[in-house]
């Protein structure tokens, strides 16, 4: 398929403020069609509103898709792409599973890299930013049917993104949530599907209203063991060793968790992926062998969290602050992504 290529014949303005995370857009989007048997039409093309028919699925059925990625702009110029190949791969994997068409990792890939390389004076250079990029697949049919849709969309928009949490990197404070889940075994929370966000925003609001910042999911089953927080996966440090729970269907498979399990590995550390159970955890903050709390995501890269609720009891995670290890990770890690710090590992990918 050839790609073709619309220039903005405008350019809007940059954003001069903070640039917080997901609220500009460049001048350009990706957008391609699927049309029941093939992908056709792509194109790079102005930023721009889609027209659907208000009965397209997705708005009836949330039969719809998404990944998060970064690409990072150093003081030398290059612009570095961050893991790409695997989100992209997460995507199709996330489509199957609601039925949707997969598509050609090599040329999404190479089209998202022509979308950044002409926007790319929209890349910010400052420490903590990035360029933020949003594939998206949506259902298109316009039929009310409960079915897969036999159309679909599939776009890329990016966007600069600064630090995700308006305090920068100070702890965060997560309510462990007893009541609502998130995800159960045979679900779609192993998948980064729409639905799922939907459904988790209640116990963020409950949370938010009692002073803190997220809810730390529990599995659907026992209300017992850790999962993971929001749009991050979740690590623990105990007695010097790192738990993070395993995935087992209902748990997003993080990218980022993935790195920073290779990173911490490779500097000799005991990583455990195992279940996580919360009255061990509270207990070993009463002992005080509970050292670190840190979730872990794209938008984020490591969170700290400074404290936790637990029923009716709020805990302390290392004096409220963050810990060597978050520290050491989120430096190694942003190091990585910016050219700080050589890849040992293959993740970036230099695309000028
Ligand atoms: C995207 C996401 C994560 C983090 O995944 P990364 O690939 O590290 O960005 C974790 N949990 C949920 C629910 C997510 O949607």
């Amino acid at each position: 398929m050839e790609l073709k290529i619309i220039r903005s014949e405008t350019k809007k303005e940059k954003p001069t403020g903070k640039l917080g995370f997901g609220k500009y857009f460049t001048d350009h989007m990706f957008i391609m069609e699927y049309d029941g048997t093939k992908w056709t039409n792509a194109r790079i093309q102005p930023f721009q509103n889609l027209s659907l028919s208000p009965a397209s699925s997705v708005l009836h059925y949330a039969q719809g898709v998404f990944e998060g990625a970064k690409a990072y702009k150093n003081k030398k110029g290059e612009i570095r792409m961050f893991r790409l190949n695997d989100n992209l791969d997460r995507m199709n994997d996330s489509a199957a599973r609601l039925c949707m068409p997969t598509f050609d990792k090599k040329f999404v890939y190479d089209a998202i890299k022509q979308l950044v390389l002409i926007d790319e004076d929209w890349i910010p250079t400052e420490d903590g930013t990035a360029l933020y990029i949003r594939p998206t697949m949506i259902a298109t049919e316009p039929a009310l049917g409960v079915h897969a849709s036999k159309t679909y969309l599939m776009y890329v928009i990016v966007g600069p993104a600064g630090a995700y949490y308006a305090n920068g990197l100070a702890p965060v404070k997560l309510l462990v949530e007893e009541h609502y889940t998130r995800a159960a075994k045979g679900g779609t929370g192993g998948h980064k599907v729409i639905g799922n966000y939907a459904a988790s925003m209640k116990a963020g609001e409950e949370a938010r209203a009692k002073g803190y910042d997220q809810a730390m999911w529990l599995d659907a089953k026992y209300h017992r063991y850790v999962e993971e927080v929001g749009a991050m996966n979740i690590f623990f440090v105990m007695d010097g060793i790192v738990y993070t729970p395993a995935l087992r269907g209902s748990i997003l498979p993080g990218i980022t968790r993935r790195s920073v399990i290779a990173l911490l590995r490779s500097h000799g550390y005991k990583v455990r992926e195992c279940n996580v159970d919360i009255r061990k955890v509270a207990d070993a903050a009463e002992k005080g062998t509970l050292q670190e709390i840190f979730g872990t995501g794209t938008a984020a890269v490591i969170s700290p969290v400074g404290a936790f609720g637990y029923r009716g009891k709020e805990y302390v995670v290392n004096g409220g602050e963050m810990g060597d290890i978050s520290k050491k990770i989120y430096d190694e890690l942003t190091g990585i992504q910016s050219g700080r710090y050589e890849d040992k590992f293959g993740w970036v990918d230099i695309i000028k």
